[in-house]
């Protein structure tokens, strides 16, 4: 309606049209008070009698302004001026300047209507302003009959008063705009910074969070790799397994609720860096292998030989965007056992922009048109999503649509429901530097099953760069039978060898007994390690869904002895650890850590990495422990009671200065994971940090890292020690 009430019901808000109506009021009602006191000096009512159109809008506007009825005040308060100026117009015209009293009128609109919220009634009063001053020009000034007042009166006086009091009304609406804007002004500094307060305090409950979490949670990670490397019965290493993805997986929902306020509060940065390209990728896919395995999904990748080795990269970041983009892939392409299996196919390589282009795409749900647009909006999940329970919590798109854009890449999505998904990002290849590593395989061929589908085929174009042969076959019995005759020159890839794949019954045409021992072969497995361990002669294994350049170049090495051979299937790295383990005393560190659980956790961690380990429960121990025995490396949790991690590094550092003595290394390990934190350990004089939970391999590099570094000369036996890992 044309009365009703649409501008904010906020106190505010509607003090502020208030306050316009009071001030222009004021400047009116000088002015009426102005024109009837030339009235009484000339002698002439009438003139008195003009302002009271004027002066009576003015008193009602201001009435139902004070009541709470602001827009049909200001409505008043307009049809008012419009009256009392077209009166004037025809009766005092002999000095009236019409278009001059119009233009002023023209400025009350705009002062009391809300440009946007209320274009109707100021569209109405401008058309009405327009109107009246059209039948003025048009009907003429003497349409009702001859002036009040006599043209030497009326000029003498008259049009001085209203040059005056359009001169008035200018400056009260200025006044009142400048007030306007003033007052507009001052809410929205007031809002951005309570906003930006809000968003602190946001940030600093979350990260107060995070730190409460991980205290707790780095006892449990801690806990679970150190029962993984206990002796288990298959259902024990059943559950702790299920403890560590449980973990694993309330970690990564952390870590993006620590994103996404890290965003929202402008405080995510990027650390750009050299960055190998295709190892960012493989490690990648090479995480979610697994993954992909335990929901029936096959993981393939396909790259463009052309990348680069190098571009520069925030490569934790790039990395965090591809685990996202595929993780979703393979969780919304889950298929029962009885179906064949999903497929997720990883496709880097360039645009036509010569940009770095990544696809991942999938055969899973797809998405509905209606979702699209909200995709990549924080804790949005699709009905089917939602209804299915899939888990997740809506962020991961959230994330990495932010993080592409501030890498100044772009990511768009093509999707049907029930026909798959593919995701495609582009990113700009910033400080490309060198080739992807090629194998010598001029003269070589690669022969294959074609139509096979373990991704094979996507490696033609890297395997002819490197000057070799690629051969399709297209029976199984046509591979076989080829593969009788020896070449040296040819290496045969024989596709998915199952578990039982020495067994005929299981697996009738891949088996090993078919590939007579002197030809070359390399069996593609999703299990190559439980394969090498059950094979009677020694074989060449290549772990698929993924095949991963990398392992695919070292195989294919290996088969031409083109270098000297490599342990056929890697050890992880915690195996070959723990193999190496010494029974010796390792290296002594001292740790100081006031969380019960984690003082635990972190023994059995350094004992279990062949340190000898000193635990104390605070800086003040620590200080003291550090001042009376030899150490080789100090690791300390930032917040502890009475000395904290930071006055405990200022004060050895002080001492060591004092005394001139070698500097023993200091490590943080802080629930922190906000930024800032790592900053202040470093300025606290500490060599490294650490974010809990710490897992075993991360506190083995670390260790290694600096404990290497160590330039004192008490270590020199223990690192000798060390050394022999
Ligand atoms: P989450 O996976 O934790 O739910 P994301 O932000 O990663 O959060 O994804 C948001 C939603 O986008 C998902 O819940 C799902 O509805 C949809 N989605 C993302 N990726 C895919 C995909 N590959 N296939 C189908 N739907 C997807």
């Amino acid at each position: 309606m044309l009365f009703e009430e649409n501008i904010p019901k906020n106190k505010d808000q509607r003090s502020i049209y208030t306050k316009v109506i009071f001030i222009t009021s004021w400047g009116i009602v000088a002015c009426c008070i102005g024109w009837m006191l030339l009235a009484y000096y000339l002698n002439e009512p009438l003139i008195a009698l003009l302002t009271g159109p004027a002066l009576l809008g003015t008193i009602f506007a201001t009435i139902f302004t004070a009541y709470g009825m602001p827009l049909l005040g200001r409505t008043v308060w307009s049809a008012g001026g419009i009256v009392a100026v077209t009166l004037a117009s025809f009766t005092i015209h002999e000095a009236a300047n019409p278009e001059l009293m119009y233009l002023v009128l023209l400025g009350g609109p705009f002062l009391t209507f809300a440009v946007g919220r209320e274009n109707l009634q100021l569209t109405i009063v401008v058309a009405a302003t327009a109107i009246s001053l059209m039948a003025v020009l048009l009907l003429g000034n003497d349409f009702f009959g001859a002036p009040w007042v006599g043209k030497e009166t009326a000029e003498k006086y008259l049009a001085t008063g209203l040059l005056f009091m359009v001169f008035i009304l200018i400056a009260v609406e200025m006044a009142a705009f400048g007030i306007l804007a003033h007052t507009n002004q001052v809410k929205m500094e007031a809002s951005s910074t309570q906003a930006r307060l809000a968003s602190r305090a946001k940030t600093d409950f979350l990260a107060a969070m995070s730190h409460e979490i991980r205290t707790p949670m780095n006892g449990v990670v801690g806990m679970v790799e150190i029962l993984e490397n206990s002796k288990l019965t298959t259902e024990q290493s059943r559950i702790v397994e299920t403890i560590r993805d449980s973990s694993t997986a309330l970690l990564s929902i952390i870590e993006n609720i620590l994103d996404m306020s890290r965003i929202e509060a402008g405080k995510l940065e990027l650390k750009l860096q050299k960055t190998e390209v295709l190892s960012v990728f493989e490690k990648s896919a090479d995480t979610l292998r697994h993954f992909a395995e335990a929901h029936h999904v096959t993981l393939l990748m396909n790259y463009d030989p052309d990348l680069p080795k190098y571009m520069s990269c925030d490569s934790g970041r790039l990395r965090q965007i591809i685990l996202n983009l595929l993780s979703n892939a393979i969780k919304f392409s889950k298929r029962p056992p009885e179906d064949p299996k999903g497929q997720v196919i990883l496709t880097v390589g360039f645009s036509d922009k010569d940009d770095l282009k990544v696809e991942v795409s999938d055969d899973g749900i797809g998405i509905g048109e209606e979702f699209l647009s909200s995709l990549f909006d924080p804790f949005e999940q699709s009905a089917e999503v939602r209804r299915h329970e899939f888990g997740g919590s809506g962020l991961g798109l959230a994330i990495v649509s932010q993080l592409i854009e501030k890498l100044n890449g772009s990511i768009g999505v093509q999707s049907q429901r029930g026909q798959g998904t593919t995701f495609t990002v582009h990113l700009p290849i910033i400080d490309r530097e060198g080739q992807i590593r090629c194998p010598d395989l001029r003269n070589k061929t690669i022969a294959y099953l074609k139509n096979s589908d373990d991704g094979v085929h996507y490696f033609q174009k890297p395997i002819e760069k490197c000057g070799g042969h690629f051969k399709a076959f297209d029976t199984p019995a046509d591979l076989i039978a080829a593969a009788q005759i020896r070449n040296d020159n040819v290496v045969y890839i024989v596709p998915f060898a199952c578990d039982d794949w020495q067994n005929d019954k299981a697996s009738p045409v891949f088996n090993s007994r078919n590939f007579p021992d002197e030809t070359k072969t390399i069996f593609l497995s999703p299990a190559p390690h439980h394969l090498a361990e059950r094979s009677e002669r020694e074989h060449i294994f290549l772990p698929s869904a993924p095949i991963l350049n990398s392992a695919f170049s070292k195989a294919l090495e290996r088969a031409f002895n083109l270098k000297a051979p490599k342990p056929n299937v890697d050890n992880s790295e915690k195996d070959e650890f723990l193999a190496n383990k010494s029974d010796d005393v390792g290296p002594r560190i001292l740790a100081a850590e006031d969380n019960d659980i984690n003082r635990v956790v972190l023994e059995s961690q350094l004992a279990q990495l062949g340190y000898t380990p000193v635990i104390v429960e605070d800086g003040a121990k620590a200080y003291e422990a550090w001042k009376l025995d030899d150490f080789d490396l100090i690791l300390t949790d930032c917040q502890m009671p009475i000395v904290d991690g930071f006055e405990l590094t200022r004060k050895i550092r002080d001492d060591e200065e004092k005394d001139g003595q070698g500097r023993i290394p200091i490590i943080a390990i802080t629930a922190n994971a906000v930024r800032g934190e790592g900053e202040r350990c470093l300025l606290a004089g500490m060599d490294a940090y650490m974010t809990k939970p710490t897992t075993l391999a991360a506190l083995k590099v670390t260790l290694g890292q600096h404990y290497k570094k160590a330039d004192h000369t008490s270590t020199e036996q223990s690192e000798a020690r060390f050394k022999t890992e």
